[in-house]
């Protein structure tokens, strides 16, 4: 069994099942109550700017990410 790490709170994850109480994202893997946090944060965030496009919400996400496993 592989010991899942989440790259953001670096707890490990218990009984790890990818999509269910953690998830990949590119080389990352992030618990759930992480991710959770991070993309209420990162909504937050993109609410107060006018106008917003999926561009730059997606820009804002990998910067944000990259900021919180680093
Ligand atoms: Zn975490």
């Amino acid at each position: 069994m592989t010991t899942i790490t989440c790259d953001m709170c670096k707890k490990v994850i218990h009984d790890a099942h990818r999509d269910v109480n953690y998830e990949t994202v590119r080389d990352l893997d992030i618990c759930k109550s992480c991710m959770k946090s991070f993309l209420r944060d990162l909504e937050d965030e993109i609410e107060d700017r006018d106008p917003y496009t999926l561009q730059m919400q997606r820009k804002e996400y990998w910067k944000r990410l990259a900021k919180a496993t680093s």
